[in-house]
C-alpha cells in the first residue's frame, strides 16, 4: 500500500473509541491503516484507559510517532484507588459518555486545531454519538464506526420497528422463554430471523432500560454522519449489506481489518497497541510444541461473566476431549470472585493445557497448532478468525453475539453453537466433532474459502480496499 507522502502538509484525522477493549482494537487498526495512507494520526483515550495501557504495555506505551499520537480526556466517572485493572460498568459508561465527554473532546480538538497540524476530519465509534454535534459546529467531516457485523447494524435499525411494534422491551420475565424468542421476526437482509437473533438487549424487561434506547439512540443518529464505515466485506454479509445500503447511502464495508494491515509493511508501527490487559507471550512458545491444528484455543473476549458452575462445564469438558487447549481466563471472567480450577482438573490437564489472562489473539490465532476456536462471538474475534482461517464453537453471551453467531452457524456453516445452558458432555463432543470429524473438515473448507476471499478484499483493487480508497477521497479528504 502506498503511502501519500508529499511536501504539503498531512491530513489530521482524530478517531476516538467507545472506551472499551472490543471497540478500541479495531479503530486502533484503522488508525494504522490511514496513517500507513498518509494521514496524521491523533488517537483519544480516556483517561482511565491510558493509566490501563501504562500498566499493561508500560510507562512509554503511548509516547506514539511524530505522526501518530494519542490524547486523553476524562470519562467522567468516578476513580477509586486501584481501579485500573477491571472493565468498568458498561452501564455507567453508557451514561458518562452521553453526559460528560463532549466538552472536554470539544477542548482537545480546539487545542489540536491551534496546532501546527490542524484537524481534518473525525472518525467516531458509534456509541460517541456527542461527536456529531463537535464535527457540526467545527464543519468537519465525520466517519461513525460500529465495530460490529452489518447483520447487527441491520437489527438494530430494526430495533425502533420493534420497539414501536411493543415487541421490545419484553412485557414481563413470562416473554423469556425459548418459544417466544423463537418467534419468526421479518427483517430484510437477514434470512429465518427470529426474535433471539438480534443483539440480546432485547431480553430486558426494563421499560427503562438503558441499553436498549442508547442502542436505539446510536442508529438513529448514524443518519447524521457523512459516512459509515464497517468491518465486513461483500462475501461475508452480502444480504445484510444490500439491505443496508438504501438505508445508509455512504456505507462503505472495509474489512476485514486484520486482513488489511497483514497485508502492509508496518514495521515502524509495531510498538504502537492497544491490549488493556498484559500480554501473556509465553503461550505462543507453547504452540511452538504442539502439532499442527492439535489445539483448542478458548476465550470468552473481554466483557463476558460467567457463574462458578458454568466455568466447571467448559472446564471438564475440555479435560474429558482430551485435545490440548490454551483457554484464557481473564481475573474478572467469573461472576462474584476470583477463579478456582480444582487440582484434579490441574493435574489432569497440567500435560496439554495451558491457561493464561489474556494473550496477543491475532498471533494465536495464526498460530499453525490451532485448530478450533470456542469463542463468545464478539465481531473481533469473529473477523480474526476468518482472517485466520480456524473454525469456531460458538457461546453467544450478550448484546451482537447470538447475531454474529447466527451468521457463523445457521448462514456461513464455520461454526456450530453451544446450549446456553453449557453441559461438559456437549463441550467434549463438539470439540472432538470439530477437531477431527467430518462436519470440522467441511467447516474448515468453507472458512478457508473465507480467508481468501478476506485477503482478496483487502489486496490492491480488492472490493474493500476500492471502498477504504472511495473513502479517503469522497469523504475525510473533502473540503467542507
Ligand atoms: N483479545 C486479545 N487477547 C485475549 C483476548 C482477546 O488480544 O486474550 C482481543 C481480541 O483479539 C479482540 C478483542 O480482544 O480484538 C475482543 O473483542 P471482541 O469483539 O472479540 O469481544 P469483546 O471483548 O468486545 O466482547
Amino acid at each position: 500500500m502506498e503511502t501519500r507522502n508529499s511536501a504539503e502538509r498531512k491530513p489530521h484525522a482524530v478517531l476516538i473509541p467507545y472506551p472499551v477493549q472490543g471497540h478500541i482494537n479495531p479503530l486502533f487498526k484503522l488508525a494504522k491503516l490511514l496513517h500507513l495512507r498518509g494521514f496524521h494520526i491523533t488517537f483519544v483515550h480516556t483517561e482511565y484507559n491510558h493509566k490501563r495501557l501504562i500498566k499493561s504495555r508500560g510507562p512509554n506505551a503511548l509516547d506514539g510517532l511524530s505522526d501518530f499520537h494519542f490524547e486523553t480526556i476524562p470519562d467522567g466517572l468516578p476513580t477509586t484507588i486501584d481501579d485500573v485493572n477491571v472493565t468498568q460498568d458498561i452501564v455507567s459508561l453508557c451514561k458518562t459518555v452521553r453526559e460528560n465527554l463532549l466538552t472536554p473532546f470539544c477542548d482537545l480538538l480546539a487545542r489540536l486545531n491551534n496546532s501546527a497540524t490542524p484537524v481534518t476530519c473525525l472518525v467516531s465509534d458509534c456509541g460517541m454519538t456527542f461527536t456529531l454535534q463537535a464535527a457540526q459546529e467545527l464543519s468537519l467531516p465525520i466517519v461513525m464506526f460500529p465495530p460490529a457485523s452489518a447483520c447487527c447494524l441491520l437489527s438494530g435499525v430494526r430495533y425502533r420497528t420493534r420497539f414501536d411494534e411493543g415487541l421490545i422491551p419484553l412485557k414481563d420475565e413470562s416473554y423469556l422463554t425459548n418459544e417466544y424468542l423463537d418467534t419468526k421476526v421479518d427483517t430484510p437482509g437477514m434470512k429465518n430471523s427470529r426474535l433471539k437473533d438480534s443483539p440480546d438487549f432485547i431480553r430486558s424487561t426494563d421499560p427503562n432500560y438503558s441499553m436498549v434506547e442508547f442502542f436505539m439512540e446510536q442508529v438513529d443518529n448514524m443518519h447524521r454522519a457523512s459516512a459509515i464505515i464497517i468491518n465486513t466485506f461483500v462475501e461475508l454479509e452480502n444480504d445484510a449489506l444490500n439491505a443496508l445500503s438504501s438505508i445508509f447511502p455512504s456505507l462503505y464495508p472495509i474489512g476485514p481489518f486484520p486482513s488489511f494491515l497483514s497485508q502492509c509493511p508496518q514495521n515502524h508501527l509495531a510498538s504502537l497497541g492497544s491490549n488493556l490487559w498484559k500480554e501473556d507471550t509465553g503461550c505462543l512458545e507453547w504452540l511452538e510444541s504442539k502439532k499442527p491444528k492439535s489445539v483448542v484455543y478458548v476465550s470468552f473476549g473481554s466483557v463476558t461473566v460467567m457463574s462458578p458452575e458454568q466455568l466447571l462445564e467448559f472446564a471438564w469438558g475440555l479435560a474429558n476431549s482430551k485435545r490440548p487447549f490454551l483457554w484464557i481466563i481473564r481475573p474478572d471472567l467469573v461472576a462474584g470472585g476470583s477463579v478456582v480450577l480444582s487440582s484434579e482438573f490441574v493435574n489432569e490437564t497440567s500435560d496439554r493445557g495451558l491457561i493464561a489472562s489474556w494473550c496477543p489473539q491475532e498471533e494465536v490465532l495464526n498460530h499453525s497448532s490451532i485448530g478450533l476456536f470456542l469463542t463468545h462471538c464478539g465481531w473481533n474475534s469473529v473477523t480474526e478468525s476468518i482472517c485466520a482461517g480456524v473454525p469456531m464453537l460458538c457461546w453467544p453471551f450478550f448484546a451482537d453475539q447470538p447475531t454474529n453467531c447466527k451468521l457463523i452457524c445457521n448462514e456461513l456453516g464455520i461454526g456450530v453453537e453451544i446450549d446456553k445452558n453449557v453441559k461438559r458432555k456437549e463441550v467434549e463432543k463438539l470439540v472432538n466433532e470439530l477437531m477431527v470429524g467430518d462436519k470440522g473438515k467441511k467447516m474448515r473448507q468453507e472458512i478457508m474459502e473465507l480467508k481468501k476471499k478476506a485477503e482478496e478484499n483487502t489486496r490492491l483493487g480488492g472490493g474493500s480496499y476500492m471502498n477504504l480508497e472511495k473513502l479517503i477521497g469522497e469523504v475525510l479528504l473533502k473540503q467542507n
